[in-house]
């Protein structure tokens, strides 16, 4: 009797802790392929959300972006071409202090695999968001680290979220080495030349309407490399032909075409 408990029990944990691996084997093939698994699939999963003003002002890293997500392990597009650009532009060391802001998991853990001992996640708690086992609750505004602290600083797709965004980025400047970079990733439309934001708008529904998501301030506009400077930083604004990733490697990884990186230095 109680061996019959023990292998049913046995056998729940292990469906659990191994559901993403052992639905990723029912993907497996040659058309994708995902870094973070190091392995080929068949196809990939859609992801985003269909809101018309993202389509309309083609906002970059927003809307809905089919076949995107990895079967296995869930990483996005955005993450696959960060994983590409630390494996090939740019390497990090195991002495390298890193600060993951709102920690995309896949990522954090390739980041935390590369600096075991100076990656840091932290995040300010939304509810009805997933954040990995290990990230500290923290306020980007309020960040608990010393001035120059920090070699890397990742934030993508956070600034949209706060009302005083000039404040976000001198924040990051702050903790920033000099020399430091940063990776700030936020959805942009090249469509606008100015920001759009209106804090008269409120409502969550009407916020999506006007900015693509329930909780979204702002479409940023091409102006978004003048906050950026305004902050202190210098800019780098790598487009995909800059990059020189190979059209295969674009097509098997999914990456967004579209898609280019603000790196960032103080
Ligand atoms: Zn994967």
């Amino acid at each position: 009797m109680q061996l019959k408990k023990i292998i049913p029990l046995g056998l729940g944990i292990f469906l659990k802790k191994n559901y993403l691996f052992i639905k990723g084997m029912a993907y497996r093939g040659n058309q994708f392929y995902c870094p973070f698994c190091d392995t080929g699939f068949k196809d990939f999963l859609d992801g985003g959300t269909d809101v018309p003003i993202n389509e309309k002002l083609d906002v970059i890293g927003a809307g809905k972006r089919p076949k995107t997500i990895c079967p296995a392990c869930h990483s996005n597009d955005r993450e696959r071409l960060l994983h590409w650009l630390f494996e090939n532009r740019f390497q990090l060391s195991a002495s390298d202090k890193i600060l993951h802001i709102a920690p995309e998991p896949c990522l954090g853990r390739y980041l935390q695999a590369k600096s075991p001992k100076g990656y840091i996640s932290g995040v300010k708690y939304y509810e009805g968001f997933y954040y990995p086992p290990g990230v500290k609750l923290m306020d980007l505004l309020n960040l608990p680290f010393e001035n120059n602290h920090f070699d890397w600083v990742i934030c993508n797709h956070v600034l949209e979220h706060i009302p005083d965004d000039q404040a976000a980025m001198k924040a990051i400047f702050n903790v920033l080495k000099k020399g430091g970079k940063a990776i700030l990733q936020v959805p942009w439309s090249p469509q606008l030349d100015q920001t759009k934001e209106d804090f008269s708008i409120q409502d969550p529904k009407e916020r999506e309407a006007a900015f693509g998501q329930f909780d979204h301030l702002r479409i940023y506009g091409k102006d978004y490399t003048t906050r950026l400077k305004n902050a202190g930083f210098q800019i780098n604004k790598l487009e995909f032909e800059d990059l020189g990733i190979l059209k295969n490697d674009i097509e098997k990884m999914q990456l967004n075409k579209k898609e280019c990186i603000f790196i960032v230095t103080k």
